[in-house]
């Protein structure tokens, strides 16, 4: 493609079953944001495009469970990742929905326009239906066992234990996921798109056409699925929430959520251009559009195949020139995961560290599944931004900004004769724009980022090797000329910054006072321009870019991944098999009360023990008990307590024991005191 006349960037529509995480952020919407920054800078016209998923079989599921309606879910789960994107900087010119009227309307007519061209397949077929519910089984409506590898907990699209894609009619012993009833078999009717009709424009297309310029994982899991052959794929569903099909025959069914979510961006965009006066057919429909879709790895076959398919079959819109797909981030060598709350929440991080969205960012960019699977850590997190952003990027500016207030009132110097380091030095600065931005066309965006500290790095180095803060004591024209080019260093860092951390860049060109003046300088500037910040401009006052994150900070977010480890390790934990039958006279031998523990103090030299003094109703009594890695012995003081009062005495280090406390354990095991429901439950009543 020739230099394009504008942009198109879209990111996968995340699914609004719940917030978002560190690995969405990493894998999608922070690169897409680098590169549409990016673009703006240099002056491109571009329209950034995003909405959110709305419809499909999991939030059905979690409507019902939780006994609110599939709208009330996604109202909620849309304004809490719309808000999170403003967060994190993702500076989207439309973020829309799927449940949006232009949305339905527009996937719709293009789901008409399809059939009207024959371009669909119609075809009825036996689906399993669940007679008590009334209603039919697709996806993830049914369970029941892979039939490749035994897993009796596999879902009707897919077995997420061996990755296997499934058909809800492939399971053995299917059940139902709303009434556990085994289904039935019944006659319907669904619209399939015939993606082996494409397989040789999709070989031409990709497998020729973009072997060298897609990146090695998206060609090769491409290559993968056209080498398998491709079958036809049900594009409808019989299911109530979504889109309803638009054709004879189509009531009570709606479009399957891959068919619509796509047709998302072309909607969004509609919506863009409609607010901004633009016209949308020229994103979409125009060759000398660039059309780019962000993705996570897991969507690569419906960007890569289905919707250039669709897309195709349709006739008069663009395809992509590139689906620059991410592997996964995992957390602390653990995939990432929703359901056992293994993950950075975005919220959660922003109330935990205020302000400090750069760091994130960085850190996600800097560690970037581009090319394999990554692993995020804390302690990595940590390192990042101690070891880098403060101690190169931060410190560089700080020496620049202060330094320059304590010796000329914040005005830049006017510089004397350059010496060859100062010559070199701005030479190599004015390389960086093309630098980083050849990494970042190649959508290598830790590649770019890591430019970019080499330019800190440089002007780091620079300040450390010219020493002004010594020259200034024999030298002053020296020194001038010195914080002189710091200067130029610190305004060419404010601008190459923003793609990458907005929030500092912000920040920091306020410092430098460049927003207020026009002396505000593009991208492209930083390579023509002789001057950045010329002699005599006024800059503020130092302020710190980025502080230290201390060893308790990291420690308080491991504590808190140690506690869900543990969850699950309980939630999952084998629920002990039933003991052998007793009698009842065995049960009436058991004497239990309910009590109240007066006094507790620790057992000198055990860990585990407390001694408690409890009212028992029938006497106050000694009751040695191991519940002090769980209780402070102030914490139990006034507990009510159920207690085996009739146990045989015995010593526990030379105390004697006159009963013991009924304990269970919690999720995060912790012991939990069984005690009565009600609070005027008198000490000593039996328990029966
Ligand atoms: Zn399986």
């Amino acid at each position: 493609m020739n230099k394009p006349k504008r942009y198109t960037v879209t990111t996968a529509l995340p699914y609004t079953n719940g917030p978002i995480h560190i690995g969405h952020l990493a894998g999608v919407y922070v690169p897409a944001d680098i590169y549409v920054r990016y673009l703006r800078l240099t002056g491109n016209d571009v329209a950034f495009i995003g909405g959110s998923d709305e419809h499909g079989v999991p939030i059905t599921i979690k409507a019902k469970n939780e006994g609110v309606s599939p709208q009330d879910i996604v109202d909620k789960y849309h304004a809490i990742i719309k808000k999170s994107f403003e967060d994190f900087g993702i500076s989207y010119d439309n973020y829309s929905r799927t449940s949006a009227p232009i949305h339905h309307e527009t996937a719709s007519e293009f789901f008409k326009t399809l059939n009207e061209k024959g371009e669909f397949i119609e075809e009825t077929t036996e689906q399993l239906f669940d007679e008590q519910a009334n209603q039919f089984l697709a996806d993830r409506f049914v369970t029941g066992t892979c039939p490749k590898c035994g897993n009796e907990e596999a879902y009707g699209d897919q077995c997420e234990k061996c990755g296997t894609s499934l058909n809800a009619t492939d399971l053995i012993n299917p059940k139902s996921a709303l009434t556990g009833n085994v289904p039935t078999l019944k006659e319907t009717k669904h619209w399939f798109l015939p993606l082996d009709r494409y397989e040789d424009f999709l070989k031409e297309w990709i497998l020729v056409g973009h072997k060298k310029d897609w990146k090695p994982n998206v060609y090769g899991q491409v290559k993968s699925w056209i080498d398998d052959g491709l079958r036809p794929r049900a594009v409808t569903r019989d299911l109530d929430w979504g889109i309803p099909v638009p054709a004879e025959g189509g009531e009570g069914k709606v479009l399957y959520v891959w068919f619509d979510a796509p047709i998302g961006y072309i909607s969004s965009t509609k919506e863009w251009a409609a607010r901004e006066g633009k016209d949308w057919e020229a994103y979409w429909k125009d060759n000398d559009t660039k059309l780019v879709h962000f993705i996570g790895k897991d969507n690569i076959v419906f960007h890569c195949i289905i919707f250039p398919a669709m897309l195709k079959a349709e006739g008069s819109y663009i395809l992509p020139d590139n689906v620059p797909a991410n592997e996964f981030l995992n957390l602390e060598g653990n995939k990432l995961s929703t359901s056992k709350n293994w993950a950075v929440w975005l919220p959660e991080y922003l109330k935990e560290f205020p302000g400090q969205q750069d760091v994130l960012r960085y850190v996600l960019t800097a560690n970037a599944p581009e090319t394999k699977d990554n692993d995020f850590t804390w302690k990595d997190f940590q390192a990042r931004n101690n070891n880098e952003l403060v101690a190169i990027f931060g410190n560089f500016i700080n020496r620049v900004v202060v330094l320059t207030n304590k010796y000329y009132e914040g005005v830049v110097p006017e510089p004397s004769e350059f010496e060859q380091v100062d010559e070199d030095t701005l030479a190599t600065v004015k390389a960086y724009p093309d630098v980083i931005a050849s990494s970042i066309e190649r959508y290598r965006f830790r590649e770019a980022l890591n430019e970019l500290m080499n330019l800190a790095r440089l002007g780091n180095k620079y300040l450390a090797d010219a020493e002004p803060w010594k020259v200034i004591k024999e030298d002053e024209e020296r020194t001038k000329t010195i914080m002189y080019v710091a200067l130029q260093i610190a305004s060419a860092l404010a601008t190459l910054s923003e793609p990458f951390l907005p929030f500092t860049s912000e920040k920091l060109k306020s410092m430098l006072n460049v927003t207020s003046i026009g002396v505000e300088t593009s991208w492209n500037d930083v390579s023509t321009n002789e001057v950045l910040l010329p002699a005599g401009h006024q800059i503020g006052k130092a302020e710190l870019l980025f502080s230290k994150i201390e060893d308790e900070t990291i420690q308080a977010q491991l504590d808190k991944l140690e506690a869900s480890k543990k969850a699950n390790e309980a939630a999952n934990k084998a629920v002990e098999p039933q003991k052998d039958t007793i009698t009842f006279e065995d049960f009436t031998k058991l004497d239990i009360r309910v009590g109240t523990i007066l006094e507790a103090e620790k057992m000198p030299k055990a860990k585990k023990l407390l001694v408690l003094k409890v009212d028992t109703g029938i006497d106050v009594r000694t009751i040695v008990s191991g519940i002090a890695e769980s209780f402070t012995p102030e914490e139990v003081v006034g507990k009510r307590v159920t207690v085996l009062v009739n146990l045989a005495p015995r010593a526990l280090r030379g105390v004697e024991s006159q009963g013991m406390i009924l304990m269970t354990e919690s999720a995060d095991g912790k012991l939990v005191f069984v005690n009565p429901d009600d609070a005027t439950v008198a000490n000593g009543l039996q328990i029966s």
